[in-house]
């Protein structure tokens, strides 16, 4: 422990701290000496000022950017306890694992635990020999507890995925309309909320309800310029997700499928092609389920297919791709999904298929559901939003962010439509022929018989009801039947054409379609590039971080990646929480000779030089040994 210097002046201070603190740290000696960072990142400083000054804050950044450090720093360097709320107890204990590794004192306290085990955490929060306490928002709500937090000086609140205090969004939580009586509870301890979530209405929402309408509102642009974005049209949906998969060798990402059927068949293929593969959903055994999000976790190249029903509060920083095989919900719900990718900030992939049939099932989910007409109709507009993006010839970020009320000034490259774009042609006769032909069926029909009708087959079904009779049968015969299915599916987002999810996706005219019908409106259509994968697009291959390595360079960073599994599975901690990726990059290039050199290095702090340093020096010796 070290000794205090007598000072009247900072005495006060650092009895507030137990006395087992060095005095007053700044930001700065903490971001590099315990988290071995060289410099703050975006807004990160502006954050940490106003809450070291004893403001609050509402933190409005995009997964990824840095969020935990602009109130561990603080609370780190400000007298007393720093309280953090968070909603989910597998993410309190990723963190505090993470802290822990880095020399912080840090706890957390929820209902898994025993009464033993929170004794002791409360011992520690009255003897002042926590620095960070992480609870759920339950917790504060107890007596007990209260009143151990009475005895003790706070740093600050800080308010983890604070848009779960919203209804509007989807993570609502109703113990956290509660958090709104820390202001007066606790007066003059600065609070901060946090929370990536892109949606305008949710942001003013939190703010209300947290009674945090005097904070300073720092914000970034919500873009992840990491992802790369692919949606394609479903066509052999498995080789498809195996082709994507190829670009993704061992490396860890999440495959969502919207039923839990799916979810098990589609982990227990991949697993028949030799893919890592494991399955989660809601229904599981709770057993299983922690054991496959802790395998998730823990272990490397490892592929988790979920439900929704995974996802929220997961830090694993080295997610490199994300990949749906169904329609997401919304803008919203497929932006937050794909944002689980990438948080470490090397290049990372976000791939989509789907077809009409997603298209008719959520339509009839929606129509199905018990909710009021007025949110029926809301979550029809937010369906036919995601479709704009899914069918748009523009750049996918544009339109993403656009959704968020966003402008990105030109086209992303780094994007299906950008990297390989896509042509538009005049499809006003197009959708005329396909129109007319579902006027002719009488509008009972799905998108596969009508098109039958218009390439002229006689199937079954085109004999039994006389369609080869008809006028249009036949009429569409210059172009094949998967371009038709891509014409009815942009016709359908852009509502120029419905489904009736009540007769099986029959394809029935709107108001809108008149027009086009009567040759009033121009429609121009994307023409989808068919089979072309991105993969052959010239450029398109996603670069990595041991890309920038020369090859003996990158042959010392594939060691020093083994050397961290080994610590990893010894420590029984994710391999991240060693060092990330970029860190083994950044020794792999410095070839630290001495425990100063390794320090210099990005992410290596003075805890984790005291635990590992000495392993990763003897190996890059011994490289540099040739041994
Ligand atoms: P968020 O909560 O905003 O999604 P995190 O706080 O998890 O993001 O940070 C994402 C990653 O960025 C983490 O691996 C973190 O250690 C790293 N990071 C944060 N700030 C810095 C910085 N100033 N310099 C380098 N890396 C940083
Ligand atoms: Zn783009």
């Amino acid at each position: 422990m070290p000794s205090l210097p007598h000072l009247p002046d900072i005495l006060a201070e650092t009895s507030l701290h137990a006395g087992s603190e060095p005095l007053s740290r700044q930001p700065e000696d903490v971001l590099r000496t315990v988290f071995g960072y060289p410099a703050f990142r975006g807004l990160q400083r502006d954050v940490i000022d106003t809450v070291m000054a004893g403001r609050d804050a509402v933190v409005l950044f995009p997964t990824g950017a840095g969020k935990s450090l602009c109130y561990q720093i603080p609370a780190l360097c400000r007298p007393g306890l720093g309280i953090v709320i968070s909603p989910l107890i597998a993410l309190m204990k990723d963190q505090v694992g993470a802290l822990e590794a880095a020399g912080v004192r840090a706890a957390a306290l929820n209902s898994a635990l025993d009464p033993e085990a929170r004794e002791a955490v409360h011992g520690a929060i009255r003897d002042g020999s926590l620095e960070l306490l992480y609870v759920t928002p339950e917790r504060l709500g107890n007596e007990g507890f209260r009143r151990v937090l009475d005895t003790v000086p706070l740093a600050l609140f800080a308010i983890d995925e604070a848009h779960c205090v919203s209804q509007w969004g989807h993570d609502f939580r109703p113990e956290y309309l509660s958090l709104s009586l820390l202001a007066e509870r606790y007066p003059g301890v600065p609070r901060l909320a946090l929370t990536a979530t892109a949606d305008p209405h949710t942001r003013t929402d939190l703010r209300e309800r947290l009674r945090l309408d005097q904070a300073e509102v720092f914000q970034t642009s919500f873009d992840r310029p990491n992802i790369r974005y692919e949606i394609v049209e479903r066509s052999n949906q498995r080789q498809q997700l195996l082709a994507f998969l190829a670009r993704h060798k061992n490396e860890s990402g999440i495959v969502y499928c919207l039923s839990r059927a799916k979810v098990e068949e589609t982990a227990e293929w991949l697993c028949s092609k030799g893919i890592r593969a494991l399955p989660y959903h809601a229904g599981l055994d709770a057993g299983v389920r922690a054991a496959n999000q802790d395998a998730f976790l823990l272990h490397e190249g490892l592929c988790l297919v979920a439900t929704v029903a995974f996802g929220m509060g997961i830090d694993k920083p080295d997610v490199r791709f994300v990949a749906h095989l169904d329609l997401p919900a919304s803008v919203e719900a497929y932006y937050q999904e794909t944002g689980r990718a990438g948080r470490d900030g090397a290049p990372s992939e976000a791939f989509m298929a789907y077809g009409m049939a997603d298209v008719v099932q959520r339509r009839r989910m929606i129509a199905e559901g018990d909710a009021p007409e007025e949110i029926k109709r809301a979550e029809q507009a937010k369906l036919n939003a995601l479709l704009g993006i899914c069918e748009t010839a523009g750049c996918r970020r544009q339109g993403l962010l656009a959704h968020f009320g966003e402008t990105y000034p030109k086209p992303c490259g780094n994007c299906d439509t950008c990297l390989s774009p896509v042509d538009t042609f005049d499809g006003t006769e197009a959708a005329q022929k396909l129109m007319s032909a579902i006027y002719r069926t009488g509008q009972r029909f799905g998108a596969g018989h009508v098109i039958d009708v218009l390439t002229g087959k006689d199937t079954d079904k085109v004999t039994r009801f006389g369609h080869t009779a008809l006028s249009v049968y036949g009429i569409g015969q210059d172009m094949p039947a998967k371009a038709w299915q891509s014409v009815a599916r942009q016709l359908v987002a852009a509502g120029r054409l419905d489904v009736d999810h009540r007769n099986f996706g029959a394809l029935t005219l709107t108001e809108a379609s008149r027009a086009v019908l009567r040759g009033e409106e121009r429609v121009e259509l994307r023409r989808d590039r068919g089979a072309k994968s991105l993969k052959k697009a010239s450029g398109a291959r996603l670069a990595s971080i041991a890309d920038d390595l020369q090859a003996e360079d990158r042959y010392l960073f594939e060691r020093l990646r083994r050397l961290r599994t080994q610590i990893a599975r010894d420590n029984g901690i994710p391999p991240y929480v060693v060092f990330p990726d970029a860190t083994l990059a950044g020794i792999a290039l410095a070839r630290p000779g001495r425990p100063e050199d390794l320090l210099a290095v990005s992410g290596v702090g003075q805890s984790k030089l005291d635990k590992y340093g000495d392993a990763f020096l003897d190996l890059v010796a011994a490289f540099e040994a040739g041994v």
